[in-house]
């Protein structure tokens, strides 16, 4: 049975006093809430350590990632964050691939290979993710797209590293846009990638890997996602920066 996992992805979103509310309310929500899902928020980094010694004096579940993190292990990299640094101030997860990282940072099959290694050997779990962009999915290429960005990437890891990453099927032209894939859209492009890694890891890595959903869920659309066979949780932006929202979602996944 995979555990459902609601992750917010806050972005370049909300200064210090603005987090700590949202964060603050997230606490008080899973403690006067019976929760039985996992709930994660990606928050810029530099917020992440209060967030540990925040979760740890009141005893919360709540999981904390950092939004990406270097390919290198350390050294004269200006600007960059080391896996051991974010691991080291308490997050458990860490988004690798991102598409908006992909696209306006460049970021190579190869340099995200690397960020998984830099993650895992942290002991952070990757949320590895992959999406076709508009282009792809009209001219019908959506497999043949996360098919090379899996095979290049997340596939070459042993099945024991493998087991750690979360993937998380991100349509771009879904993400902030307002547009989200239909349920079906959704529940076919994660069969298909549970597919791919039976193929490469077998039947019971497959059934174990939790495969994320990733594009304007929001309240509205967030049930019928969810109950989605194949969809084992969300990755939700816009939507995780209100309480409310974030909350509404946590509670149609149960
Ligand atoms: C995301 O950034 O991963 C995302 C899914 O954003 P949104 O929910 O705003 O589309």
């Amino acid at each position: 049975m995979r555990k459902t996992l609601i992750a917010g992805n806050w972005k370049m979103n909300l200064d210090w006093d603005e987090a700590m509310t949202l964060f603050a309310n997230l606490v008080k929500l899973e403690a006067e809430n019976h929760i039985n899902v996992e709930v994660a928020v990606f928050p810029p980094s530099t917020y992440l350590r209060h967030f540990y010694e925040l979760k740890k004096g009141r005893n919360s579940g709540l999981g904390i990632g950092a939004q990406d993190c270097s390919a290198h292990e350390s050294g004269a990299y200006t600007g960059e964050t080391a896996a051991s640094m974010i691991a080291s101030v308490g997050a458990q997860y860490i988004l690798v691939g991102h598409s908006e990282r992909r696209e306006y940072h460049n970021e190579s099959n190869h340099s995200l290979s690397d960020k998984v290694i830099q993650a895992l050997k942290y002991g952070l779990s990757p949320v590895f993710c992959c999406g076709e962009k508009l282009e792809d999915r009209e001219n019908e290429n959506q497999t043949f797209v996360i098919d090379n960005q899996l095979d290049s990437t997340i596939f070459n890891l042993s099945e024991e590293d493998f087991s750690k990453v979360i993937i998380a099927y991100e349509p771009v032209w879904a993400i902030g846009t307002g547009k989200t894939a239909s349920p079906e859209q959704a529940q076919e492009m994660h069969s298909f990638i549970r597919g791919l890694v039976q193929s490469r890891y077998g039947h019971d890595v497959a059934e174990k890997c939790r495969i994320l959903y990733g594009g304007s869920m929001k309240p509205s659309n967030a049930k019928e996602l969810l109950s989605q066979p194949d969809v084992d949780g969300g990755l939700i932006g816009g939507a995780s920066l209100s309480i409310k929202e974030f909350a509404q979602i946590i509670d149609s996944s149960v």
